[in-house]
C-alpha cells in the first residue's frame, strides 16, 4: 500500500446520504477522516452531536451531496499498447471473436503491439486511462498481464506495474494472466511449462498473487486449465478465472475444484451452476460493455444469480478489443438498464464485494478502520445511475485527487 506524503484531519458533512457499501443511511452524516483513515461515521442525530464534539477540527460542507467509497474496478486489462477498432469492420463482415484470434489478431495484435512499446510509453498510457477513471470516481484497479505471452515480457509487465503503482500512487492488485492464449510459434505443452515457471517466479518475487487462465475453446482447453491451476494452486496464487464467455467449458466446476475466488464473463452457465456458485462462495464478475462491444446480444443473467445468493461484482474489462471503458459509472448505467439490477445493488458491486473478492481489507466501505478512499456525487442513490451524475470530489487516502 502505498502511502501519501500529507496527512490530514478533518470531517466531512452532508444533508445528504452515504452508501457505506452495503446500505444507504439517511443524512445528516459526518466523516471523520484521520491521517488518511476513517476515524469514524456517524448519521442521524449522532452526526450532528459529532460536529459539536470535533469544533476544532476543520469541516468540509459538503451539501447535500451523496458520499460512496472510492469504487474498485476487479477486472481490467489496463497495460496494453495499440487498439483493435479496425475489428469492428471485421465484425461487421460476420468475423466473430475468437476468429479474429485464429486470424492473428485479438490478444495477438495487442501482445505484438505491447511488446514492441517502452516501458515509458506503457506508464504513458495507463496514466491516461488511470486518470479518466478516477474522474468517474474509481480508486482501486485489478490489473492483468496477458499481453506478454513469454516469461520475460510477462515479468516486466508485472515490474513494470510495481513500478508504475508507486510512481502513480495508484492502488492496484495484479493478476498474472499469462495464459491468455498461446503465442503462435510456440509448442503449447512447452508454453503451460513456460506459464508454471514464470508463476513461481512471480511469486518468489512477490509480484503478484493471483492467477487467471482464460477458459475458452482458442485459448486453454480444460484439460491445460486443470494443469495450470493445479500447479497455481500449490504455489499459493487466488485463482479467477475467464469462463463461459463464449462457451460453457465447465468453469464453475472447474473453479469450484481449485477454490477460486471469481470467474468472470459467465455469459453461458449450465444447469446447476448458479447453485454450486452461491454454495462455494465464488463470484461473478459481470462485465457488461464487453458484450455490448461485441454485440453478442447476450448478458449474464445478474438478476437470477443475485437472487440466488451469488455475489456479482461489475467492472470495465478495459482492454484493447472488447472494452474501451473505463467508466464503472457507465457500466453501472448498462447494469441498471440491461441487467436489471437496482441502484444499491450496483452500488455494491463497484464497492464492497469486488473489494471481498479480490483480496482488500478495509476498502470499498465506509466503516471505521477503512481507509478513506471517498467519493462525493451529484445525485442521490435513486438517481446516481442517472445521465446527469457527476463526480463532486474524490478522495484517496483522504487526500483530494478529484475536485
Ligand atoms: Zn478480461
Amino acid at each position: 500500500m502505498r502511502q501519501y506524503d500529507s496527512y490530514v484531519e478533518y470531517l466531512l458533512i452532508t444533508n445528504g446520504n452515504v452508501w457505506d457499501g452495503e446500505r444507504v443511511l439517511n443524512g445528516p452524516n459526518s466523516i471523520h477522516v484521520k491521517n488518511g483513515l476513517i476515524h469514524n461515521h456517524n448519521s442521524g442525530e449522532k452526526a450532528k452531536q459529532s460536529l459539536l464534539d470535533h469544533a476544532d477540527i476543520e469541516h468540509i460542507d459538503l451539501g447535500t451531496s451523496f458520499i460512496t467509497p472510492g469504487f474498485i474496478d476487479a477486472h481490467t486489462h489496463i497495460l496494453h499498447a495499440g487498439d483493435r477498432q479496425f475489428e469492428k469492420e471485421m465484425r461487421k463482415q460476420g468475423a466473430s471473436y475468437l476468429d479474429i484470434l485464429k486470424a492473428g489478431g485479438g490478444i495477438k495484435h495487442t501482445v505484438q503491439k505491447t511488446c514492441e512499446s517502452s516501458n515509458k510509453h506503457l506508464k504513458k498510457l495507463m496514466d491516461e486511462r488511470f486518470s479518466k477513471m478516477q474522474a468517474t470516481g474509481t480508486t482501486t484497479i485489478e490489473v492483468k498481464t496477458g499481453y506478454g505471452l513469454s516469461k520475460n515480457d510477462e515479468l516486466n509487465h508485472l515490474r513494470l506495474y510495481a513500478e508504475w503503482s508507486k510512481e502513480k500512487k495508484a492502488r492496484i492488485v495484479p493478476t498474472l494472466l499469462m495464459a491468455h492464449t498461446v503465442p503462435d510459434k510456440k509448442n503449447r505443452k512447452e508454453y503451460l511449462e513456460e506459464v508454471v515457471e514464470t508463476a513461481k517466479i512471480a511469486r518468489q518475487e512477490n509480484l503478484t498473487s493471483r492467477f487467471d487462465v482464460f477458459l475458452e475453446s482458442g485459448a486453454f482447453s480444460q484439460k491445460e486449465t486443470e494443469f495450470l491451476l493445479s500447479h497455481a494452486c500449490s504455489l499459493g496464487y487466488q485463482i479467477t478465472l475467464h469462463a463461459g464467455q463464449f462457451s460453457e467449458m465447465n468453469g464453475v466446476d472447474i473453479a469450484v475444484r481449485h477454490g477460486a475466488s471469481s470467474i468472470d464473463h459467465a455469459e453461458h452457465l449450465k444447469t446447476g451452476d448458479v447453485k454450486k456458485l452461491s454454495e462455494s462462495g465464488i463470484a461473478v464478475g459481470i462485465l457488461p460493455m464487453c458484450n455490448i462491444e461485441l454485440d453478442t446480444n447476450i448478458q449474464p443473467d445478474a438478476r437470477f444469480l443475485i437472487d440466488s445468493g451469488v455475489e456479482v461484482f461489475l467492472a470495465t474489462d478495459l482492454n484493447a478489443g472488447s472494452s474501451f471503458c473505463t467508466s464503472l459509472l457507465d457500466v453501472g448505467r448498462l447494469a441498471l438498464r440491461d441487467l436489471k439490477m437496482t441502484n444499491e445493488e450496483i452500488l455494491k458491486s463497484v464497492t464492497s464485494v469486488p473489494a471481498k473478492t479480490i483480496g482488500l481489507k478495509k476498502i470499498g466501505k465506509i466503516k471505521k478502520g477503512y481507509i478513506a478512499d471517498l467519493g462525493v456525487w451529484k445525485n442521490n442513490i435513486d438517481k446516481f445511475f442517472e445521465k446527469n451524475n457527476k463526480l463532486e470530489i474524490l478522495f484517496v487516502e483522504g487526500n483530494k485527487v478529484v475536485n
